[in-house]
């Protein structure tokens, strides 16, 4: 599903573009960003192709840092409508206990999909329930994200702890710590790659501090420092939560998260929205990032992670859309919109359009650990998200970059994943999205049945 990749292509004097002295476009090559070309010059690169971009606005591809793909199968659904995280929770996981691997793997393409026609060019998927005859869900999306060309960060997740023993899911969608750590280590033997170009690679991510065994946080931390993976779980999401950390844990998440091995560099880390003054200071010494996933939060009326104030202390921020359960969308664009929005009621005219933009770029890139994608500059890899402003939504707008996030931008027109088109015109190459949402649709029938 990819197009011939040139020798090198000149994206040509965009409407605007997300770097600094690329007024006259940039030249990819080999995969990555070879050249930025500023006001007044050509290329220096000879022979290359080119693309003509005066209807673009490019922005450095979208990175997307917490989801639940399965749960595009259960969006709207009326038992979680109105709902706080644990009965929400405890509404959807009989339903997600009857995944099957046909609708695992309709789930995983069209929550992919959907992505990547927002202008994602690189996600994270946080997949944590595995149902009897759904063993091998990771390997279900890894070949779902092969096929489509995203580059992607797949955790595999895990849930121990059920009602039997305290924790909040039932038996029928936990596994237990043997044959979880058995699995990660054979996904992350088989799929992970670990250069600088990587399309696909593994975490590591127990779902949540009341879902989990302390034994399988600690041995689930030391398998991914042995196998130089990085780690992922739901934290300080909601005032539950807390509570339950108290109970259980005599004491806050964060202090459960540091008992058992979790606060460093390795970590990141969704929704942070209740942490004190003192819990930002010990993230940012310890290098953890967080996913601010706002339309889930709004949703599920959890609050508003604490994202100035985050930044502020030195702790790095990407966005996150979240399952499909609670968003209810995977439109990473839109998500952008969102936090813009939410920040700014916030914290003011301080936030910007522009910081947005970073959270979902460089800040997300941070999230997963890597430095060569989340920004348009020389030797970083060529993912890009190039949008048209010729909807009635963007009809007369002033500035370009600024109209994505303030007029709503919800669809890219291009989408680029290392040099390879990936979207062309608004659509996948080879992917039928009316086919694909029909028999998605009827899957989901059936799970909800
Ligand atoms: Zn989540």
């Amino acid at each position: 599903m990819t197009s011939d990749r040139p020798t090198a292509l000149w994206i040509k004097d965009p409407l605007a573009i997300r770097a600094d002295g690329a007024e006259r476009g940039i030249v990819l090559r080999g995969g990555r960003i070879a050249e930025l070309v500023p006001a007044g010059r050509s290329p220096a690169t000879a022979d290359t192709k080119i693309f003509e971009a005066g209807e673009h606005v490019v922005l450095p591809g979208l990175i997307n840092t917490h989801h639940h793909f399965y749960q595009t199968l259960t969006r709207a659904v009326p038992a979680a409508l109105d709902r706080e995280l644990f009965p929400w929770l405890t509404a959807l996981y009989p339903v997600w206990a009857r995944l099957t691997p046909e609708a695992l793997d309709l789930a995983m393409t069209l929550a992919m999909a959907e992505l990547m026609l927002s202008g994602c060019t690189t996600t994270t998927d946080h997949h944590y329930v595995f149902p009897a005859g759904t063993e091998d869900g990771i390997d279900i999306e890894v070949a779902a994200a092969k096929r489509l060309g995203l580059r992607v960060l797949l955790t595999r997740g895990s849930m121990n702890l059920s009602q039997r023993d305290g924790g909040l899911p039932p038996d029928s969608v936990v596994q237990d710590e043997d044959t979880i750590l058995a699995d990660s280590e054979r996904v992350v033997a088989r799929y992970h790659e670990s250069g600088p170009d990587a399309m696909v690679q593994i975490a590591l991510a127990p779902c949540s501090p009341f879902s989990v065994t302390t034994s399988l946080m600690r041995s689930t931390a030391a398998l991914a420092q042995r196998l130089g993976v990085r780690l992922h779980t739901h934290l300080a999401e909601t005032e539950d939560e807390n509570r339950y950390c108290q109970e259980v844990y005599h004491c806050r998440p964060l202090d459960y998260l540091d008992e058992c091995g979790w606060l460093n560099e390795r970590v990141w880390l969704a929704h942070g929205i209740h942490f004190n003054a003192g819990e930002i200071e010990r993230l940012a010494v310890a290098g953890t990032a967080i996913s601010h996933c706002p339309c889930s939060n709004q949703v599920l009326a959890s609050g508003a992670c604490p994202v100035c104030a985050l930044e502020e202390a030195g702790v790095r921020v990407g966005i996150g859309v979240d399952g499909s359960a609670s968003n209810d969308a995977s439109n990473l664009m839109q998500e952008v919109r969102a936090a813009f929005l939410l920040q700014r009621s916030r914290y003011g005219v301080k936030v910007s359009h522009k910081d947005a933009l970073r959270w979902a770029t460089k800040g997300s890139a941070a999230c997963t650990g890597r430095s060569d994608i989340g920004e348009i500059a020389v030797g970083a890899m060529a993912d890009l998200a190039l949008f048209k402003l010729d909807e009635l939504r963007f009809s007369g707008s002033g500035d370009p970059l600024a109209a994505l996030v303030l007029c709503g931008a919800y669809r890219a027109d291009r989408v680029m994943v290392g040099g390879n088109w990936v979207v062309e015109n608004g659509q996948i190459p080879g992917l039928d999205l009316g086919d694909l949402i029909r028999r998605h649709s009827a899957a989901a029938r059936r799970l909800q049945a």
